[in-house]
């Protein structure tokens, strides 16, 4: 597959198979997996091997919960203060750093008092803070940021250590890309339509000690507790989401062999695409300043709206889809999920490099 979309984004092309047949019949149980029951013993065994994929990929201890829940990043972005933001604590802190994480930091502004810790805005969000180095309360309730910024291209580097106030993580663009250090977080959440399948799921890990500091009275489906206490089984939930879930999972720890494998082969990738970039910097811009460039997505343009199009109709010609950038940024942007393979992005960059000639 030649799609490059920011999300949702491509599938690994042995997993659309699989999931094509599950659609007419499960094999396991004759019936389409959008007809399954979330109460079926198929179902709870599939959530259980979603958790356990989750949970040997990250290398989780039974410190932390697994939840999978609905409502996407979004609603994280409004439940996240509303389960940890409580008077015990000082405010919450943010780090705004581009377009996703300024939405997370106004939706908390809704909630009550948070602090920005740092703001990238001004200067264009062409670069990254150094996480370490912030000046945070060290009684704030946590520091959130989002580790890859999808729009812009800029990815964080992974912290060297725990921060000293819980660290929450929006890694949406980039969960399960790469090996992390999970016990570096307060807790890391990820909708699943960029590297972990379909939309409709986002998965949670949570440090249970923040789970004590949840304040009684929120509505049940909003309290964090509520879907670890069942099982993510609380109400019906997205069921044809998690299924592909669990086959991204189960594709991410068997054909591709884990995640030092995928970060190895995302690497070769993004490194592959940013070379033919920097070989064209003459025509082409890229938007994160280079110590920032994310393995995620690239954003970059030829500088006029007319040869973006352009290239756009060259690429599409070819099959390839999803390179718009996104409405806020304009221009370019190729997407490099665990799903795009190294010949996709081979046939991206032989593609731009023959558009530049002509051109020049
Ligand atoms: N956070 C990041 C990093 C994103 O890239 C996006 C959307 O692409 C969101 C949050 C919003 O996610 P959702 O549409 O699941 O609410």
């Amino acid at each position: 597959t030649l799609n490059f979309s920011a999300g949702p984004g491509a599938l690994p092309a042995a997993v659309l198979a699989q999931v094509r047949d599950a659609i007419a019949a499960l094999p396991e149980t004759g019936v389409s997996v959008l007809g399954m029951s979330h109460r079926s013993d198929w179902f709870l065994a599939i959530l259980d091997e979603a958790e356990r994929h989750v949970r040997h990929l990250l290398g989780l201890s039974d410190r932390y919960a697994v939840s999978f829940l609905q409502g996407g990043s979004s609603l994280l972005f409004a439940t996240v203060p509303m389960n940890y933001a409580t008077p015990a604590f000082a405010a919450p802190e943010y780090v705004v750093s581009g377009y996703w994480s300024a939405r997370a930091s106004a939706e908390a502004g809704r909630v009550g008092p948070h602090r920005i810790a740092w703001d990238g805005q001004r200067a264009g969000f062409r670069e990254l803070p150094v996480l370490e180095q912030l000046d945070v309360d060290p009684r704030a309730a946590y520091l959130h940021y989002v580790s890859n910024e999808t729009i812009e291209g800029l990815q964080f580097a992974l912290p060297a250590r725990p921060a000293s106030v819980p660290l929450i993580a929006d890694m949406s663009s980039d969960f399960l890309s790469k090996p992390i250090d999970a016990w570096h977080f307060g807790m890391i959440y990820a909708h699943a339509q960029k590297n972990l399948g379909a939309a409709g799921v986002t998965v949670a890990v949570i440090d249970r000690e923040l789970l004590t500091r949840i304040p009684g009275g929120l509505p049940h489906i909003l309290d964090f507790r509520t879907q670890i206490a069942h099982g993510s089984n609380y109400n019906t939930p997205p069921v044809f989401a998690i299924y592909v879930l669990t086959l991204i999972t189960r594709w991410l720890r068997d054909d591709i062999g884990g995640l030092e494998q995928v970060q190895r082969i995302n690497e070769g990738k993004a490194a592959r695409l940013y070379a033919v970039l920097d070989e064209m910097s003459d025509a082409v811009t890229i938007h994160a300043k280079r110590p920032w460039r994310s393995q995620m997505n690239v954003a970059f343009t030829f500088g006029d709206a007319r040869l973006d199009r352009a290239f756009l109709d060259t690429a599409e010609a070819r099959g390839m889809s999803g390179l718009e950038g996104h409405r806020s940024l304009r221009g370019l942007r190729a997407s490099l999920y665990n799903a795009v393979t190294p010949q996709a992005v081979e046939i991206l960059c032989e593609t731009l490099i023959e558009f530049a000639l002509q051109r020049a």
